[in-house]
């Protein structure tokens, strides 16, 4: 079941702690990206949480990104 949810936190936080393979390597977790490399009118598109899970659009690049819902409300 898909619940629709609103977030406290920043959209370019959100961004920067992206852990998909995109963003950061799945072997030793450094970031392959710069904060100052992504777009400066980053958004969160779209949110929704499933089992523990959120779920998050970023526009305007439309960049998928999965968070720990326990995580995100620590
Ligand atoms: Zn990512």
């Amino acid at each position: 079941m898909e619940v629709a949810m609103t977030l406290d936190a920043p959209a370019i936080w959100l961004r920067d702690n992206c852990s998909c393979p995109e963003c950061r390597h799945p072997g030793n977790g450094q970031k392959l990206f710069n904060i100052g490399d992504l777009a400066e009118d980053v958004s969160v598109d779209h949110v929704h949480e499933d089992d523990g899970v959120v779920h998050i659009r970023f526009g305007p690049d439309g960049h998928a990104s999965v968070f720990d819902s326990d995580w995100l409300n620590s």
